[in-house]
């Protein structure tokens, strides 16, 4: 195990950074959000980030190839090339769960998307564990340890005045070994504080399979407004549309972030749209989370994170929801 007192951090940060692009929850006008740390900034490790850092591998807007000729004889560059090296340093338990999610989705079931994996590849998690959650933490009821993190490089514990680093794969070891800032030690694991938000989403896969035609989604979506932050701000919502900019007989083709909580998302071309009201869009939300993703990968996705509990404008909780479904009848 590696020790590094807390105000030796900036230090441990500007080592990384000499070798990898290395992202760090900073707080910038009252927000927490990871950046690319360039050796100056207020490292917030209070608590998680408002984004979580799903961008770094899944960007907001990713250019996918180039063209010129308008596409039709002239050259197509592909732009998935090898991804920079980065370490995303802090991220929470929860989050480094959704990025298992995002492999799940981007890199399994016979399709491999070269524009994650190659970011996926170059990229080391420095997990922090939660020695206090937030109220609208419930991480815990999604089956997730607060101090660890499987699926990171190297799991970090607050210690207050220190930080304890203690590698997890061959990655982690050697990007620990190649920084001279660390002193070796030993320390106790915190004990994390209990989430008080709960949720029990087990086995609701099996009744959701028969509440397709429920009024329980009518009743549910009269409150939405369909402003889609609960998507955005959700770690493991990995919706995109592919468009194309054309600028003369040159253009690029681009994937975006889109919401399934948008008219717009699944309108066909010919005009029909197969979810025309709120009702279908709220209820795909919660069906994709506790149905169809358990239903294909054998987990709920939803990490606990508290996001979308916090920051829906109209207060439509998955926790209270998820107790709801539970209770409701399949018949009414
Ligand atoms: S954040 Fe709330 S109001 Fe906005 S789309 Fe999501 S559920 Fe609806
Ligand atoms: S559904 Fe809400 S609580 Fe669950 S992972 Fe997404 S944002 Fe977090």
């Amino acid at each position: 195990m590696k020790i590094i007192k807390r105000d030796k951090l900036k230090d441990l940060l500007n080592s990384f950074a000499k070798n990898a692009q290395t992202l760090a929850p900073v707080k910038e006008n009252d927000t927490i959000k990871f950046l690319p740390w360039k050796g100056q900034g207020e490292i917030d490790l209070s608590q998680n980030a408002l984004l979580p850092p799903k961008d770094l591998l899944f960007p907001q807007t990713e250019v996918m190839y180039r063209y010129t000729d308008g596409g039709v004889q002239g050259e197509i560059t592909d732009v998935a090339a090898a991804a920079e090296r980065q370490v995303i340093f802090g991220i929470r338990p929860c989050d480094v769960r959704s990025l298992t999610m995002m492999d799940d989705v981007f890199m399994t079931k016979g399709y491999e998307d070269d524009y994650y994996k190659s970011k996926r590849e170059n990229t080391i998690l420095i997990s922090l564990g939660c020695n206090e959650p937030q109220p609208t933490c419930f991480c815990t009821s999604m089956g997730i340890d607060m101090m660890e993190a499987d699926g990171a490089d190297i799991v970090m514990y607050d210690l207050g005045e220190k930080l304890a680093l203690e590698p997890k794969t061959d990655a982690g070891e050697q990007l620990l070994n190649d920084v001279d800032v660390l002193e070796d030690g030993a320390a106790e694991k915190p004990v994390a504080k209990e989430c008080q938000l709960k949720a029990d989403a087990e086995g609701l896969a099996e009744k959701l399979a028969q509440m397709f035609h429920h009024s329980y989604w009518e009743d549910l979506s009269r409150t939405c407004i369909g402003c889609g932050t609960c998507t955005y701000l959700c770690p493991t919502c990995h919706c995109f549309d592919i468009r194309r900019k054309n600028i003369g007989e040159e253009g690029f083709q681009f994937r975006c972030w889109d919401s399934c909580m948008f008219s717009e998302y699944t309108r066909m071309a010919g005009g029909h749209n197969p979810r025309p009201s709120k009702k279908e869009r709220v209820r795909n939300r919660f069906l994709h989370k506790l149905q169809y993703f358990p239903e294909r990968y054998g987990k709920v996705a939803c990490v606990g994170c508290g996001r979308c509990v916090g920051k829906c404008p109209v207060n439509i909780d998955i926790t209270r929801i998820i107790g709801e479904l539970r209770e409701v009848s399949v018949d009414e």
